[in-house]
């Protein structure tokens, strides 16, 4: 169990110091969402470009600590490549595993499996669920206005 958890603690770090697919981009082939979370300085936008129900590509910017910066990190790796309803699948089983409700086993979360230790500390939830809201409400945009 300890190995697991230096895996997870690396997977986090690595997302964090190397984020990937960081920075905004200015087109409106994307859909914006920003959420801020005072409690802990956690500022992130997250966008996501779909096209023809394929999440195209997911980008993220912002500043925070280090659970909410990487896990947007993972969320746009997770998220490009996906279908919109698996996208919004897997953001559903995310949430779920860190609220610490009941989760689907078959769906795979990759490295966002890195976050389910989070469960145990309520007061960084919020950290490590920001950007999945905020990719979400994107994706909430793109079904409510299919192309
Ligand atoms: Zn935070």
């Amino acid at each position: 169990m300890q190995q697991l958890e230096n895996l997870y603690r690396q997977i986090i770090m690595d997302h964090y110091k190397n984020p990937r697919h960081k920075g905004l981009i200015d087109s409106d082939r994307y859909r914006t969402h920003h959420i801020k979370n005072p409690s802990c300085g956690d500022d992130i936008t997250v966008q996501s470009a779909v096209k023809d129900g394929i999440v195209k590509d997911v980008r993220h910017d912002g500043s925070g600590c280090s659970i909410c910066c990487s896990s947007a990190s993972v969320l746009a790796t997770l998220m490009i490549g996906q279908n919109i309803d698996s996208a919004q699948k897997l953001t559903d089983n995310y949430l779920n595993m860190i609220m610490n409700r009941p989760v689907d086993e078959n769906l795979d979360l990759e490295d966002a499996l890195a976050y389910q230790g989070v469960k145990q500390f309520p007061a960084r939830i919020k950290c490590a669920t920001i950007a999945w809201k905020a990719f979400e409400q994107t994706l909430k945009e793109w079904s409510d206005n299919d192309e």
